[in-house]
């Protein structure tokens, strides 16, 4: 069935007859806004994304099941990098008049699965179709305790720079996908697929390890560069330390010029986050906890000393041009 069969509303009612109630939602889809209930003594977190066909995904290189959950996960990954928990989520639909119902609905399934994991509610959102490709905005709300807050603005010198998981999974898959070859499943499913990280935020700011805290979507370099900006400090990578995957480091071993892409690819969707020296030993108890990596890439340094890269013999490596520029390439994969 073609979506102009079906109809804005008998769209929207589709997706209603999905949702159900939930705790703090006292008006979901249906009125002319949703109501929520924003616990006392949190702060509000809101957080936006616009995904454009051909410009951040193809649909010959992506399932729409798969597109449903990395709409939700890329949001989440901003709630996730400001220490909060994600509650409410809002989507914004452009649909080409020519689009099937049913792919729709397996984009929805997608999406309103991975909202479920995190327990994440859809509660609104808008539906217009489009002359031309698909658009998907997805805004996330959720809440975090006001001493709880974790930005970008809080590192400080000796301060020691750490991420989660490994990098250049993603970027790898898309360089793959760019040159019609097929990526190795893991990097696919990395790129497809990212995990947001919002039991670890959550854990890093309920215990107040993380001085500053910014979730990798446009590069390592790019990313840290918004934190070493925000807090007005350099910083000092040892480039042997930033952790990669297996078949990451497979192809690195053939192409020691994928390097550029651990350090400035995009969409990792992991979290990078300043340890001070006295939180130190509240970090490593935490990461005793958890199932995945958190691996120490490097220090805070004072603001002269801009970003600095040594390998393994203390030499400055040569820095790609920091992350993407969404306005300079006529193609990526990501967001901005
Ligand atoms: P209005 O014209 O008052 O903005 P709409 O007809 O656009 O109302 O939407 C009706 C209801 O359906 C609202 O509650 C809105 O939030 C919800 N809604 C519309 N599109 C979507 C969507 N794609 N996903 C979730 N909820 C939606
Ligand atoms: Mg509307």
């Amino acid at each position: 069935m073609k979506l102009g069969q079906l109809g804005e509303f008998g769209f929207i009612d589709r997706i209603a007859s999905r949702v159900g109630p939930a705790p703090g939602v006292r008006l979901g889809i249906g009125d002319d806004c949703a109501a929520t209930v924003v616990p006392a003594g949190e702060l509000l977190l809101t957080t936006s994304d616009l995904l454009i066909e051909e410009v951040h995904f193809r649909r010959q290189w992506t399932n729409l099941r798969d597109l449903g959950r990395k709409s939700v996960a890329v949001n989440l990954s901003d709630i996730a990098a400001m220490g909060g928990t994600p509650r409410h989520l809002y989507l914004g639909l452009g649909i080409p008049q020519q689009m099937r119902v049913e792919d729709l609905d397996a984009f929805m399934d997608g999406l309103l699965a991975e909202a479920e994991s995190y327990g994440v509610m859809l509660v609104g959102g808008d539906t217009c179709s489009s002359p031309g490709p698909l658009l998907i905005s997805v805004t996330v709300e959720g809440g975090v305790p006001e001493a709880e807050l974790v930005t970008r603005g809080g590192a400080r010198s000796g301060d020691a720079i750490y991420v989660s998981g490994t990098l250049g999974d993603s970027a790898l898959a898309l360089h793959k996908f760019q040159m019609d070859e097929a990526p190795d499943p893991y990097l696919a499913q990395r790129h497809h697929v990212p995990q947001a990280r919002t039991g670890l935020g959550r854990a890093l700011a309920r215990a107040r390890t993380a001085s500053a805290m910014i979730d990798i979507s446009d590069g390592l370099l790019a990313d840290l560069g918004h934190v070493l900006k925000a807090s007005c400090a350099g910083a000092r990578l040892e480039r042997q330390e930033i952790p990669l995957s297996a078949p990451f480091r497979r192809e690195l071993g053939k192409d020691g010029g994928l390097w550029d892409l651990a350090l400035a690819g995009g969409e990792d969707y992991e979290l990078l986050f300043t340890v001070p020296p006295e939180r130190q030993a509240g970090l490593d108890e935490l990461a005793g906890r958890l199932e995945f990596p958190l691996t120490r890439i490097g220090v805070i340094t004072p603001s002269d000393d801009g970003i600095a890269v040594k390998d393994s013999r203390g030499q400055d490596c040569p820095l790609p041009a920091a992350g993407f520029n969404h306005f300079a390439s006529t193609f990526r994969s990501g967001r901005e």
